[in-house]
C-alpha cells in the first residue's frame, strides 16, 4: 500500500500493528524479516563463476591462444594444441581465482557501508543495521540521517527533508507529523508534497522526528524507481585508466616487434607454422593484459587491510589517492582529542568556579542516585550556578543511562560536549530527567555549525507543583521573572551568544552589557581557551507571551527567539589529546604531508591543542571570518603557511579545500555534518566520522574512520603508498621480464641463430614468471621508509621513478646474458642449447622476483623469509621448471633435453648477473639519498 500519508498516525500504526511507544518485540522482528526479507534494495547478481570464467576465456590474447591452437590442430600438430590449452586453463583458473576473491573483498566491503538506525524496539532504544529494518519499526530521525525505508511521521520537530534522490528537486521540504488527511488534495498528491512521510534515500537536512516504518526495501518509492536502474559497475580508477591506455601504447610496440621478428624468422627460413606460434605466444606473452585485473585485485586486497586499521573504503580509487596525499585537512574535537569532555570550570560574569579544585571536588556528588539527589552546598550558596547550569542541561540533547551493570552509576550518551553538562548537573544535583519534567521542552532550535548556538524553549511550571528538593532552587529562580510564560535557553560559542545578548545575569539580577561586561566576558572566555579548553556560554530570555508559530519559516523563528537575551556565563571544559594522534603528526611531517587542523571552536583553543600535538611551526592561525574577507587569491597565497583554522562554518571548508588544490596539493578532508559534505566531495579523500559522522557525511565521503582517529588517515595514507609501491613493482617486474624475452629473440637471428625459445616455452616462462611470482609481490610487505620520502606526485608516470629505466637496461641486459648462452651452447654444436637458455631465463626470474621487492634495499637487507608467498612461490616455480626438464614425458612436450650438473650450475651462475645488476642499482640509489633526512619519492 502506497497511500499512508492519508491516514491518521494511528490507523498507521494500528494497521502496521505496532506501538509508538514500545516498538515491536523481537519476535515480530523475526517474523516479519521472515514475510518481507531484508530492508535492501535487489542488486544485479553479482557475476558468478562461470561468467567470470567466461570474461576471462574470451579475452582477446587468450582467443589468439586458442585460435593458434585450433591452427596446431589443424596442421595435426596435437601435442602442441593440447600443451597450449592446458596452459590457457592454467591462466584461467588463476584469472578466475583472484577476480572472484577481490570481488568478494569489495562486497564485503559494501556490506558494512550499510548506515545505522535508530529504532525503538522491545521498548528499547537500539541501533540496528538499516538492513534490518522492517514495517512497524518505530525509527528516531535526527538531523544528518539518511532515510532508510519509506515512513509514516509520527512526531516531528522542524523536521525537513532534501528529497532530489525522488524528487529531483535540491531545496529540502518541511515536514510535519500533524498534516491534516483532508489538507491534502484528494487526487494522488505528488511525492513531494506528501508531507507526514520520508522517503527511503532522503536526507534529514534540519530537524529531529519520530516515524514508523511503511515499507522496506523493493517495496519502497526509491525501490520502485530503482529497479529501473541496475547498479553501475565501478568505473576504473586514474591508475587502471593510465594502464588500460599504457595496455594498448604496449600492444602496438609489441606487435610491430612480433611482426618483425616473424619475418626475420621466416627470412632466416624457419618454417611458417612455427614462426606463427612463436610470434602468437610472444605476444601473448608480452602483453600486459592483465595489468587493469591485477590492479583491481590489488586496490581491492588493500581496502581488505585498511578496514582492518579501522579505515572503511567506500571508493575504490580512493586507496591508491591516500598515497599521493600531501595535506590532511583535520577536525578537532574527536579525530586530535579524544573527545571525552569534562565540564571543570563555571565562569558568571564575575567569577568563576575551578570544580577541580580540592574544596570543590568535594561538592560534587560521587554517587548519581537521582531519588536521594540533594543540590549540593556549591548550588546552595551560589543559586545563579544552579542557573547556568539549568540552561546547560535543558538546552540539550544528552542524556544519562544507568551502567548496564552497576545501576546506580551513569554515562552520558550523545553528543560529548552535551553529555559533559548533563553529567556535570547531575553530580552536583541537577538532574535532567527531573529538571525537564519541570520545565518540559516545546520548541527548539537544532544546534548549527554555522552560527554555532542551539536553542530550546521550555514552559513554565504552574506555582503550586511539588517538585523535588534539588529543584525548589531552580524554580525559584524562575519565578523571579514574575509572569512569564516560556523560557527560552540558548547555548554556543561565546562570541555567538554575546552578539545577540543585550543583558548580563549578575548575582540573580540582569544588567545591562555594556563595553565593561563586554571586555570582561571575552578575557574570561580567552583565559579558558588559552588552557586548551572547549568553552561554551549559556544564555536565557524569559517570554510573557509567546506563539510558536509552526507556519514560521525556520530562519524567522530562529531569529525571533534569538534576540535580546541574557547571558548566564560560561562552561569550559578539556578534552584530551589523543596520544597516537600526536605520534601520527610527527609521522606525517616525516613524510612529507602537512596536517592542517580545521575547527569550529575557539583560536586559542585550537591553538593550545596544535601546541600540544606539535602540528605549528609557526603560530599563524585564521579564523573563519577573515577566511570569508581574504580574496579567492589571497587565500591561496596563505594557504601554504596555515597550519590552523579555527571557528570555520561548512562553506570555509570548501574554500580551504579549493585553495589548497589550486596550489597542487592533494588534500585529505574529514568532517561529519549534513554541511561537510559539499568538502567532502571536493577533496581529493573526503573522510567522515564513523562515530560521529552522520550518515550524509559518510555518503560524501572516500573513506570513513570507524574509530574516528587521526591516526587512522595517516595509517590508511601509509598503506596507499605501499599499494601503489607494489603495482608499480609488479609492473616492473613483469614488463622488464617481457623485455628480455623480446631482446633475445629479436637479436638471435642477427648472430645466425635459429629461435632460442619454442613457443611452449614461452608460453610457460609466461605463465610461471607473470602469473606465479608477479602476483606474489603485490603482497609485498612496506618498504622500510615508506613513511620517510615525499608524497607521489599524483600525475607520476608509471614508468617514473626508475621503473622505465629499468624495464630498458635491466630487461637488455637479461637479453644479452640468454643471447651469449644461446650462442656459446648453440655454436658447439649442443644439442641442450635451448635448454640452457629456457632454465637461465627462469632462474633469471626468479632472482628478479626476489631482488625487485624492495626499490632501494639489498635482498639481503630484508630478507627471503619478509615475503612468505613470493618464497612459495619461488620454490614452486624451481620445482616445475625442473620437472620440466629432468620428467621424460614432458622433455617431449617442451623439447628439452635434461641438462648436467655442470650446466645447471652454468644456469644458476648466469641467473645472478641480472640479480647482482639490480643490486648493484640499488646500492648506487641508496648512497646518492644517504643522509637525507626526507628522501626523495
Ligand atoms: P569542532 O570543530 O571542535 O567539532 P564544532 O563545530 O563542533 O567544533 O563547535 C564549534 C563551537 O560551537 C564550539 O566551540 C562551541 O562553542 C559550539 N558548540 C559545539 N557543540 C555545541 C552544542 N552541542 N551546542 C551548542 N554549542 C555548541
Ligand atoms: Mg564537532
Amino acid at each position: 500500500m502506497s497511500t499512508w500519508y492519508k491516514l491518521d498516525s494511528a490507523e498507521v500504526l494500528q494497521q502496521l500493528d505496532t506501538n509508538a511507544d514500545r516498538g515491536l518485540s523481537e519476535a515480530e522482528v523475526t517474523d516479519r524479516l521472515k514475510k518481507y526479507g531484508f530492508n535492501e534494495l535487489t542488486e544485479e547478481p553479482r557475476e558468478n563463476l562461470w561468467q567470470i570464467l567466461w570474461k576471462q576465456l574470451t579475452a582477446t590474447m587468450v582467443v589468439v591462444l586458442i585460435v593458434a591452437a585450433l591452427i596446431s590442430i589443424a596442421l595435426r600438430d596435437y601435442i602442441n594444441a593440447g600443451a597450449i590449452f592446458a596452459i590457457v586453463a592454467f591462466n584461467a583458473i588463476l584469472g578466475v581465482r583472484q577476480e572472484y576473491q577481490a570481488g568478494q573483498a569489495i562486497a564485503a566491503l559494501k556490506k558494512l557501508a550499510v548506515s545505522t538506525v535508530k529504532v525503538h524496539r522491545d521498548d528499547r532504544l537500539q541501533e540496528i543495521s538499516a538492513r534490518e529494518l522492517v514495517p512497524g519499526d518505530i525509527v528516531l530521525l535526527e538531523t544528518g540521517n539518511l532515510a532508510s525505508a519509506d515512513y509514516r511521521l509520527l512526531e516531528s520537530s522542524n523536521l525537513q527533508i532534501q528529497e532530489s534522490s525522488l524528487t529531483g528537486e535540491s531545496e529540502p521540504t518541511d515536514k510535519n507529523a500533524q498534516t491534516l488527511i483532508s489538507a491534502l488534495p484528494k487526487t494522488e498528491p505528488p511525492l513531494a508534497d506528501r508531507h507526514n512521510m520520508a522517503y527511503m534515500g532522503t536526507v534529514i537536512t534540519y530537524g529531529r522526528g519520530l516515524a514508523v516504518v511503511t515499507e522496506t526495501g523493493n517495496d519502497t518509492e526509491l525501490g520502485h524507481v530503482a529497479t529501473a536502474i541496475q547498479t553501475v559497475q565501478p568505473k576504473p580508477t586514474p591508475l587502471q585508466h593510465r594502464l588500460d591506455q599504457l595496455g594498448v601504447r604496449m600492444a602496438i610496440v609489441t606487435m610491430f616487434l612480433v611482426f618483425a621478428i616473424f619475418g626475420l624468422g621466416l627470412l632466416r627460413g624457419e618454417e611458417l607454422s612455427l614462426m606463427f606460434l612463436t610470434a602468437v605466444s610472444l605476444a601473448v606473452a608480452a602483453i600486459p593484459e592483465g595489468l587493469p585485473a591485477v590492479v583491481t585485485i590489488t586496490l581491492a586486497l588493500g581496502a581488505q587491510r585498511m578496514l582492518r586499521q579501522h579505515a572503511l573504503i567506500r571508493k575504490l580509487p580512493a586507496v591508491e589517492t591516500l598515497g599521493s596525499v600531501t595535506v590532511i585537512c583535520s577536525d578537532k574535537t574527536g579525530t586530535l582529542t579524544e573527545n571525552r569532555m569534562t565540564a571543570t570550570f563555571l565562569a558568571m560574569a564575575d567569577h568563576r568556579v575551578d570544580l577541580t579544585s580540592p574544596e570543590h571536588r568535594a561538592a560534587l556528588n560521587t554517587y548519581t542516585d537521582p531519588s536521594r539527589l540533594l543540590p549540593s552546598p556549591l548550588l546552595q550558596e551560589q543559586p545563579e550556578l544552579a542557573w547556568l547550569l539549568t540552561g546547560g542541561v535543558l538546552c540539550n540533547d544528552a542524556l544519562l543511562e544507568p551502567e548496564p551493570d552497576r545501576p546506580h552509576e551513569f554515562h552520558a550518551v550523545g553528543d560529548p560536549t552535551e553529555g559533559a553538562l548533563v553529567m556535570t548537573a547531575a553530580r552536583l544535583g541537577l538532574w535532567k530527567e527531573k529538571l525537564e519534567q519541570v520545565l518540559p521542552r516545546v520548541a527548539e532550535e537544532p544546534f548549527d555549525a554555522g552560527c554555532k548556538r542551539m536553542t530550546t524553549v521550555h514552559t513554565l511550571p504552574p506555582i503550586a507543583t511539588p517538585m523535588p528538593k534539588a529543584l525548589e532552587l531552580v524554580v525559584s529562580e524562575c519565578v523571579r521573572f514574575g509572569d512569564i510564560s516560556h523560557i527560552a535557553f540558548t547555548k554556543g560559542s561565546v562570541g555567538s551568544l554575546l552578539e545577540i545578548s543585550t543583558q548580563v545575569w549578575v548575582n540573580g539580577k540582569p544588567e545591562a552589557i555594556d563595553a565593561h561586561w563586554q571586555q570582561k566576558i571575552r578575557e574570561e572566555n580567552d583565559q579558558l581557551a588559552k588552557n586548551g579548553m572547549r568553552v561554551l556560554g549559556i544564555a536565557f530570555r524569559p517570554f510573557t507571551s509567546l506563539n510558536i508559530d509552526a507556519d514560521e519559516t525556520i530562519s524567522d523563528r530562529r531569529e525571533t527567539l534569538e534576540q535580546n537575551l541574557i547571558f548566564i556565563g560560561m562552561v569550559g571544559m578539556i578534552d584530551p589529546v589523543r596520544h597516537e594522534a600526536k605520534e601520527a603528526v610527527q609521522m606525517c611531517r616525516e613524510a612529507g604531508i602537512r596536517p592542517v587542523m580545521i575547527t569550529g571552536d575557539h583560536p586559542l583553543t585550537a591553538q593550545a591543542i596544535a601546541r600540544e600535538l606539535g602540528i605549528v611551526p609557526n603560530d599563524s592561525i585564521l579564523t573563519g571570518q577573515e577566511l570569508s574577507n581574504l580574496s579567492k587569491q589571497a587565500l591561496q597565497e596563505q594557504v601554504e603557511d596555515i597550519s590552523i583554522y579555527a571557528r570555520v562554518s561548512p562553506q570555509n571548508k570548501l574554500d580551504i579545500v579549493q585553495a589548497l588544490q589550486k596550489r597542487g596539493h592533494i588534500v585529505a578532508m574529514t568532517g561529519d555534518g549534513v554541511n561537510d559534505a559539499p568538502a567532502l566531495k571536493q577533496a581529493d579523500i573526503g573522510i567522515a566520522m564513523g562515530i560521529t559522522g552522520t550518515d550524509v557525511a559518510k555518503e560524501a565521503a572516500d573513506m570513513v574512520l570507524l574509530d574516528d582517529n587521526f591516526a587512522t588517515i595517516v595509517a590508511a595514507t601509509r598503506e596507499g603508498r605501499m599499494i601503489y609501491d607494489n603495482i608499480r613493482k609488479f609492473i616492473k617486474y613483469t614488463l622488464t621480464g617481457n623485455a628480455g624475452e623480446l631482446w633475445v629473440i629479436l637479436l638471435a637471428p642477427f648472430f645466425g641463430l635459429p629461435l632460442p625459445l619454442i613457443p611452449l616455452q614461452i608460453l610457460w616462462i609466461n605463465l610461471l614468471a607473470d602469473g606465479l611470482l608477479a602476483l606474489a609481490l603485490s603482497v609485498e610487505p612496506s618498504e622500510r621508509k615508506i613513511m620517510r620520502r615525499l608524497p607521489r606526485p599524483p600525475d607520476e608516470s608509471i614508468f617514473g621513478r626508475g621503473v622505465g629505466r629499468g624495464i630498458i637496461w635491466i630487461g637488455l641486459l637479461l637479453g644479452l646474458v640468454l643471447l651469449a648462452i644461446a650462442y656459446r651452447y648453440w655454436s658447439s654444436e649442443q644439442a641442450s642449447w635451448q635448454t640452457m637458455v629456457f632454465t637461465t631465463l627462469a632462474l633469471s626470474r626468479m632472482g628478479m622476483a626476489e631482488t625487485m621487492r624492495s626499490d632501494r634495499d639489498s635482498l639481503f637487507r630484508i630478507g627471503l623469509l619478509s615475503n612468505k608467498p613470493l618464497l612459495g612461490a619461488v620454490l614452486l616455480t624451481f620445482g616445475l621448471q625442473m620437472s620440466v626438464i629432468y620428467i621424460p614425458i614432458l622433455q617431449t612436450l617442451f623439447q628439452t633435453t635434461p641438462l648436467s650438473a655442470i650446466d645447471l650450475f652454468i644456469c644458476f651462475a648466469l641467473s645472478t648477473v641480472v640479480f647482482g645488476a639490480i643490486e648493484l642499482e640499488k646500492w648506487l640509489i641508496r648512497r646518492k639519498i644517504k643522509g637525507d633526512s626526507i628522501e626523495p619519492i
